[in-house]
């Protein structure tokens, strides 16, 4: 099967990356005008190219030129503490168009003809050799039969703060009708058979919003199994690939199980759409990453391990829906100061989700605090002192957690920035829904320097 289907995506690839390169003004897909037009426009087409041991993912970026005639922009270069080395050849597809380097290798500078549309093409390639094993997930992962990436270690785009609202537009008709598609905004399932094309419009995705959810989204495309199934009664989609020692029913029974018990500790079930992709590292014991994702979360595991290795993995990933995304952030530069604070309480509460669920053993919670607290002096890891506090936040009561549930509102009722005193004073698991704040948490929001006394005990 995977010789047949790597001569298609060869052949489709290759003509893909001749088309687009040579002569980019064909468009897969056809994108209406976004709502809100004065919003920046920023369309992607991705393609596959090359040989099964030296893919490449080609991508072409299409945004409107400022008036001025130049623009910077931001290129990926650095990611959860791995620096990247995957994008090759950025060039311009416009003979009028110029691309200059500067002494900050994250960022070039674009001369175009002002206001014109700036089409720019570059290439991701796999930038490590050898096995996918921890922390290779975080580069872009482009194999010949699938990739897997994220907004921040795969997309160029123009520089802009990470709040700016932004239309996005994703064309992946460029991959192979074999491969699936699953990325934070949409799944399209791959063709039933050779001589069925998938559904091109669910390659056809678009996104209105801050950009930091595009910088903070997930991309999968390949050989992944795709699942719909529900959470409570909201859709949701498992992409996987790989053998495992259980069943993907009962990979989608824990994510039910898991994700569910995180949306009723919050109240809260406002996900339309909701991805999980899991897939296997190179190794067989020992090793897993979960990651949060804008409307998604991935799973890494080895390939011999147990289902039940993942159980506080899912609800700690699932918490991060809330806690920093859907409480706002933090800015650039802030995470060493404030990561304390979304990974302490959401390792806290992740197992005691778990454990109030009767999912895991009270010794295994008091096994990671005691190892935390132990490590806990002059330790500058974010696990490690944001877990020692947060049950110490939790203790010292509602003064201290008010902080913690600033962003907390209910749906009904509030404006974008409404709060109801009463609730932000109570604790979190009363389980009130929250809205995405419309501020960042930097560091201020969290000690509560706006907000009087009792910030001290959570200064991290
Ligand atoms: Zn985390």
């Amino acid at each position: 099967m995977c010789k047949n289907f790597r001569g298609r995506y060869l052949a489709v690839g290759i003509a893909l990356h001749f088309v687009l390169a040579r002569n980019a003004i064909v468009a897969q897909c056809t994108f209406s005008p976004p709502a809100a037009a004065a919003r920046p426009v920023l369309l992607y087409r991705f393609g596959v190219n090359g040989e099964r041991d030296s893919t490449t993912l080609g991508v072409i970026l299409e945004f409107t030129g400022s008036a001025s005639g130049i623009d910077t922009v931001s290129v990926p270069v650095q990611w959860a503490g791995e620096r990247l080395q995957s994008m090759r050849r950025l060039r311009a597809l416009d003979a009028d168009v110029e691309i200059d380097s500067i002494a900050d290798h994250a960022l070039r500078i674009v001369k175009h003809p002002p206001g014109r549309r700036v089409r720019l093409a570059y290439e991701l390639r796999r930038d490590w050799t050898g096995a996918l094993n921890h922390p290779y997930e975080f580069h872009p992962m482009i194999f010949g039969g699938y990739i897997e990436m994220t907004g921040a270690n795969a997309l160029v785009r123009p520089r802009f703060d990470i709040y700016t609202p932004i239309a996005a537009e994703f064309d992946w008709t460029g991959v192979p009708a074999s491969w699936a598609v699953a990325t934070s905004f949409g799944t399209a399932d791959h063709a039933a058979s050779s001589s069925v094309k998938a559904p091109q419009a669910d390659r056809c995705q678009t996104f209105n919003g801050p950009w930091r959810d595009v910088s903070g989204a997930l991309f999968a495309a390949g050989d992944f199994r795709v699942h719909r199934f529900t959470i409570g009664t909201k859709p949701a989609v498992l992409a996987i690939r790989g053998p495992w020692a259980f069943t993907d029913s009962a990979v989608i029974a824990e994510i039910q199980r898991n994700v569910g018990l995180v949306r009723a500790f919050w109240h809260d079930d406002n996900f339309p759409y909701f991805l999980v992709t899991w897939a296997p590292f190179d190794r067989d014991h020992g090793s897993s990453d979960g990651t949060g994702f804008t409307n998604a979360l991935w799973i890494f595991m080895s390939k011999l391990d147990s289902l039940s290795t993942q159980t506080t993995q899912l609800t700690h990933e699932a918490f991060h829906a809330w806690d920093p995304r859907r409480m706002g952030q933090e800015p650039d530069g802030e995470e060493s100061r404030i990561g304390w604070f979304h990974e302490g309480f959401t390792t806290y509460y992740a197992d005691e989700i778990a454990y109030r669920a009767g999912l895991i053993p009270l010794e295994s919670v008091v096994r990671r605090a005691n190892r935390d607290l132990t490590n806990f002096e002059g330790s500058t890891d974010s696990y490690t002192r944001g877990d020692v506090i947060a049950p110490m936040a939790r203790r010292r009561d509602s003064r201290c957690v008010a902080r913690y549930s600033f962003a907390r509102r209910r749906h009904a009722g509030h404006g974008a920035n409404g709060r109801r005193a009463a609730n932000a004073r109570s604790h979190p698991r009363d389980g009130r829904s929250v809205h995405r704040a419309a501020r960042p948490s930097d560091a201020s929001r969290i000690d509560g320097r706006h907000d009087g006394a009792a910030g001290s005990a959570l200064r991290g």
